[in-house]
């Protein structure tokens, strides 16, 4: 959009949509090239999102795992971050909407990422809230803490119970770390804090509907997994389809479990912007891209992370940061490379091996043949997750946390931060609290017509770290 100052030629407009793994990564391989780049994202901080679970369960505080974007970005010139939702992607246009706005671009990289799903039962969302944000993290943080304090003023033992009682969704890596966590903070730092319960009596239940834990790693490491989760006190189900959620419990197999806390990390959904590519997708809603990760038809436009559906060596290319961090660095060389006249070439991952934790000195990690389990697994796991988070800052602090709560025990972020109301007032008619507000219909951020700009139509789901 500007004169580059040598050869009077126009910069080409690289936008950027999304600051999460994919778009950050895109943004930095541009540094050095002859581009304005313009990165929208609707939240002002990258999210390491591995990292939630531990803030879920009060053991680190949002600003640990978050870092504004426009500070990580503060010293490549050529980037201007903006605050912004987009709305709807124009390619026969070559423009993005945001709110009232069309913003123009020669090259488009869209890495909006991925929501929850919750199938075909929106309706259990207000039960069971899943982890995909800092906001997600701090509700389940509250809804866990309070479910202690619930209990602790419970005098009926079976409604006690029912505080008591935990049930997670979904046994992938998000599921798996959840319920560690859990089970450590209700065993381990809890159990000295309340007079009337005993916190190391709470249920910690994790429900995976496929017939073994992590059905990423090999099978021998999902048994170690689930193992090691019954020696911290967690109950596995496998091959348990969730058949109901609300307010008082879930129903699995026609049981029903009474338990005020159920957790979600069963399924994600691509981000509904992909729906306005107009370009084909999969059962959830990824986009189908070519080799070289552009939108087929449309060179120009490069669609990264987990919302693209990408296949290496005939396989799909699994949702995680690296594989997001490896796209945008190719989209970025791709832009590179056309603006000198150069061929594109395809997309190649490479796979850095999984890893998932379990609790204190507890993982499994795997690498082609390479399996390892335990403190090893663990040890690896910790200095991964250091180095890759962003910020010097985060990395002393998240540090200093997890060296405390491994001596300690303890983890320092149990702080309830929203408004308390007794909980009688969603326990039916007794209540003489008055309704919660109706949800927000129309606002700012509600999509304005235009012919150009199609609705959102994506469907289907998936857990990309199942
Ligand atoms: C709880 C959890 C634990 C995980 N643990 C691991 C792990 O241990 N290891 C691992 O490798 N991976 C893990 N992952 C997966 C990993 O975080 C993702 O693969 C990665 O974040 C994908 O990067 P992305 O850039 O595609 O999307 P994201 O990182 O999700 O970023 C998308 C960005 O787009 C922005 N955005 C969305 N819609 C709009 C819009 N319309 N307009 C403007 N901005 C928008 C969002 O605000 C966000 O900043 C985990 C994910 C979760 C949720």
């Amino acid at each position: 959009m500007s004169d580059d100052g040598r050869d009077g030629r126009r910069r080409s407009h690289v936008v950027i949509l999304g600051g999460g793994f994919g778009g950050l990564y895109a943004a930095r391989a541009l540094a050095r090239e002859p581009v304005d780049i313009t990165l929208l994202d609707r939240k002002n901080h990258h999210l390491f999102q591995p990292l939630l679970y531990q803030v879920a369960t009060a053991g680190l505080n949002p600003s640990d795992i978050a870092a504004p974007i426009r500070r990580i970005l503060r010293h490549q010139k050529n980037v201007r971050v903006e605050l912004a939702e987009a709305t709807a992607i124009d390619v026969e246009n070559h423009a993005v909407r945001v709110g009232e706005r069309a913003v123009g671009y020669d090259f488009l990289i869209v890495a909006t990422g991925v929501t929850h799903s919750y199938f075909a039962h929106p309706d259990w969302e207000a039960h069971a809230p899943g982890l995909k944000s800092i906001e997600d993290a701090l509700e389940i943080r509250r809804r866990v803490l309070l479910a202690f304090e619930e209990a602790e003023r419970e005098p009926d033992e079976e409604r006690q119970r029912a505080w008591l009682t935990f049930v997670v969704v979904g046994g992938g890596a998000t599921g798996v770390e959840l319920a560690g966590a859990l089970a450590e903070l209700a065993h381990h730092v809890l159990h000295a804090d309340f007079r009337r319960i005993q916190p190391t009596r709470a249920r910690i239940l994790l429900v995976e509907g496929g017939d073994r834990l992590l059905p990423a790693f090999t099978p021998g490491l999902s048994e170690d997994a689930k193992e090691t989760l019954a020696g911290m006190g967690v109950s596995v189900e496998v091959a348990t389809k969730v058949e109901g959620i609300d307010a008082d419990g879930v129903v699995l197999g026609g049981k029903r479990i009474a338990a005020r806390t159920v957790l979600w990390a069963a399924g994600v959904r691509a981000s509904p912007l992909a729906t306005t590519l107009g370009a084909p997708l999969d059962g959830a809603g990824r986009v189908l891209v070519a080799d070289d990760l552009s939108l087929p038809g449309h060179p120009e436009v490069f669609v990264v992370g987990d919302l693209a559906h990408v296949e290496h060596e005939g396989k799909l290319v699994p949702g995680v940061a690296p594989a997001a961090m490896q796209e945008g660095a190719h989209a970025a060389k791709a832009i590179a490379r056309a603006l000198v006249g150069g061929k594109r070439v395809p997309f190649r991952y490479f796979d850095k091996g999984s890893l998932a934790t379990i609790g204190r000195a507890a993982a499994v990690a795997e690498r082609d043949t390479i399996h390892m389990t335990g403190f090893v697994a663990w040890l690896a796991w910790l200095v991964i997750h250091l180095f890759f988070l962003i910020g010097f800052r985060n990395r002393v602090l998240v540090m200093l946390e997890w060296a405390w709560a491994y001596v300690a025990y303890d983890r320092g972020a149990r702080v309830i931060t929203q408004a308390w109301r007794p909980t009688a007032a969603v326990r039916g008619p007794a209540s003489q609290l008055p309704p919660p507000p109706a949800p927000r219909t129309t606002g700012p951020l509600a999509p304005p017509p235009g012919p150009a700009f199609p609705p959102n139509r994506g469907e289907g789901a998936v857990d990309q770290r199942a």
